[in-house]
Order: C-alpha cells, then sequence, then structure tokens
C-alpha cells in the first residue's frame, strides 16, 4: 500500500501507486475532453504525494492547480496556462512554504483507474481533485493569498 496516498493494489489495478500513476496518466494525455484533463490527474496526483520537505514550488503548484478547478471552475487547460505565468514571478523568493500534515484521503489513483473510460472516468477524475483539496483544508488560506 502507498503510504501516502493510500493506493492498495486490486483486481486488475497494477501493483503500485507509481504503475496506477503512469496508467493513469497515458490515458489522460491522449483525452480530448474537458480541455487538458491531464492536468487535473497531475495535480491531484502530486498533491497526495507531497511531503514537508519538499520544495515551495513542489508543494505550491499541485494545490494551486486542485484550487482553481474547485473554487475558481478552471479547466487543466487554464491552470497550465496560469502554472506557466506563475513560473516567470520575480518574486518567487518570497512565495510561501505551506508546512504538509499527513492526512488519509478519500480518493486516490486506484478509484479513478476502476471507473470506466470517458465521461466515468472525467468525473471521477474531478471528485478526486476536490476530496483531495478537501483534505488542505489547513493551508486553504495560504493557497488563496498565493494565487490571488
Ligand atoms: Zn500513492
Amino acid at each position: 500500500m502507498c503510504e501516502l496516498c493510500g493506493y492498495a493494489p486490486s483486481g486488475l489495478n497494477p501493483q503500485t501507486c507509481l504503475e496506477a500513476r503512469n496508467e493513469l496518466f497515458l490515458y489522460t494525455l491522449a483525452q480530448p475532453r474537458p480541455p487538458f484533463i491531464h492536468q487535473l490527474a497531475v495535480d491531484a496526483y502530486s498533491a497526495q504525494h507531497l511531503r514537508e520537505n519538499a520544495t515551495p514550488i513542489t508543494k505550491l503548484f499541485p494545490l494551486m492547480g486542485l484550487f482553481m478547478v474547485c473554487e475558481q471552475g478552471a479547466t487543466g487547460l487554464e491552470v497550465q496556462m496560469a502554472h506557466k505565468r506563475k513560473a516567470g514571478d520575480v518574486d518567487r523568493k518570497n512565495w510561501p512554504n505551506p508546512p504538509i500534515h499527513p492526512s488519509p484521503f478519500l480518493m486516490n489513483v486506484g478509484d479513478v483507474l476502476r471507473e470506466t473510460e470517458g465521461l466515468d472516468r472525467d468525473r471521477a477524475i474531478h471528485k478526486w481533485v476536490v476530496s483531495t483539496w478537501a483534505s488542505y483544508a489547513y493551508i486553504h488560506d495560504i493557497i488563496r493569498a498565493f494565487c490571488s
């Protein structure tokens, strides 16, 4: 079992969390709808695998994506463009370094892979994003301020 996201292999699902991620990313990279859903999968997966000693950008970018999707209704494409803009921020040295506490997640990559490809899986990815964002309620204010 993955100690960070809680992924446990079952049925035909891959043996490890990383293999499950790779399988999902192969799928999301090929999807035309909604725009660039791959970014949502990348950010949800990354946000579930953060460690306290990660760099600020490693922590902030996935959480920024989750914030934009959950609170601003952004698409993956919009998140990707915002990441690119933010990466050029001249104020980068003053970025916050949010604390990361181990937290249980309601869904992980395995729950998404179990859904049928297509709209069902798109919906599962969105639910995965929403539930992951909810697990970080203790740093929502930091992320909101970072994105404003
Ligand atoms: Zn994991």
